[in-house]
């Protein structure tokens, strides 16, 4: 006898979404019940799961009287703002892929193989982190745990898949000579130094999602962090630059092997020969993949490393179900 579960999934047709079904195959959860949810536009949409068909249906106040163990949101904060509270008085655990309730105190933000201990004292709903924060905090907890982390630089260069269904088409119409629609400025043959809004500090909304999300999730409040956020001409995969300064001394070897051995990175490090993550290696991988490891020689003790995952996979869908997983492990 095995316990089963029900889910909803909304945002069922998005992209995080239409890979969350992939992933939910790949995962098997045990569940006994699915259904795929979208807004009006969608609903009545065909959705293929495990060689069974399901009709997508509309986003209603009404959608979580039927009873779900679990719902994973992936349709945006406003989405989320509105029916996540309603799926949680229903009796529902809500998973959000949104950034409605990353920051709020009383809100896990979760990564399992950085902070799942979270997990237990949640109240419905559980944050999961922006994709650029989730990539980067994976290989970051485990050199924080061994040398203490002093200081922060990321430098992103992030795919067009990032923004959605409207960003990758942004690109691909681009490639064809057409206006971009999602971007500001055309993505083919730029580098846009622009996610998100511009905030009153001069960084955009993403670089101030990197750096408070990496401080809750490694509940570090005061942690110095810097970030620089640039969407880049790449269909899907996000690429980070990150120097780390820390407080104690380190073997570079030792600090590989550590990397090595965390659940979740694959070290793809070998530059005699030219091999290091990329884009086109990560895309359609659950795991986070670090390379380019090498001694910051400017300062006492740090590094620079150079970190590649899929984003919508790790950074979004991968995560999300990764969570649902460890709930019904708790669970047990
Ligand atoms: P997307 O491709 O634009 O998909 C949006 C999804 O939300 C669609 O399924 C859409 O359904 C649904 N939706 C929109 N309004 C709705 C409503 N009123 N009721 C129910 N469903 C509604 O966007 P995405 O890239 O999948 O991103 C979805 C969410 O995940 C966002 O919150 C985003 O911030 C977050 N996220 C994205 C990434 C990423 O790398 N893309 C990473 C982390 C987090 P219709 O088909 O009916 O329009």
């Amino acid at each position: 006898y095995m316990k089963k579960y029900s889910l909803a999934l909304v945002g069922a047709t998005g992209l995080v979404g239409r890979t969350a079904i992939k992933v939910l195959e790949e995962f098997s959860l045990p569940l006994s019940k699915i259904v795929f949810f979208a807004s009006e536009k969608s609903a009545g949409s065909k959705i293929k799961f495990n060689n069974d068909e399901y009709i997508v249906k509309e986003l209603t106040d009404t959608s979580f009287d039927e009873g779900f163990d679990f719902a994973i949101f992936s349709a945006g904060s406003d989405v989320a703002k509105h029916f996540a509270p309603i799926a949680v008085s229903k009796g529902c655990t809500v998973v959000d892929n949104s950034s409605a309730f990353r920051m709020e105190s009383n809100i896990p933000l979760v990564v399992p193989e950085v902070n799942s201990s979270e997990l237990s004292n949640h109240h419905g709903i559980i944050a999961n982190p922006n994709c650029s924060t989730i990539q980067a905090v994976v290989p970051l907890k485990v050199l924080d745990d061994k040398y203490t982390i002093k200081r922060i630089v990321y430098s992103t260069y992030q795919a067009v898949s990032g923004a959605g269904q409207k960003g990758v088409a942004d690109l691909q119409n681009g490639l064809k000579g057409e206006e971009p629609k999602k971007f500001p400025y055309q993505i083919v043959n730029n580098c846009i130094p622009h996610i998100d809004v511009f905030l009153e500090n001069g960084y955009t909304k993403e670089e101030m999602k990197m750096i408070n999300e990496t401080r809750k999730i490694l509940n570090k409040p005061e942690l110095k962090i810097t970030a620089t956020a640039v969407r880049v001409p790449v269909i899907n995969s996000h690429s980070e630059s990150i120097n780390v300064e820390f407080e104690k001394d380190f073997d570079l070897k030792d600090l590989i092997n550590s990397l090595k051995n965390a659940n979740g990175i694959i070290v793809t490090d070998d530059p005699s020969k030219n091999i290091y993550p990329l884009a086109t290696r990560a895309s359609g991988h659950n795991e986070v993949f670090v390379g380019r490891i090498r001694r910051d020689e400017s300062v006492e003790s740090g590094i620079n490393f150079w970190v590649v995952a899929d984003n919508i996979r790790k950074g979004a869908a991968t995560n999300a179900i990764q969570i649902v997983k460890k709930l019904i492990e708790i669970d047990k």
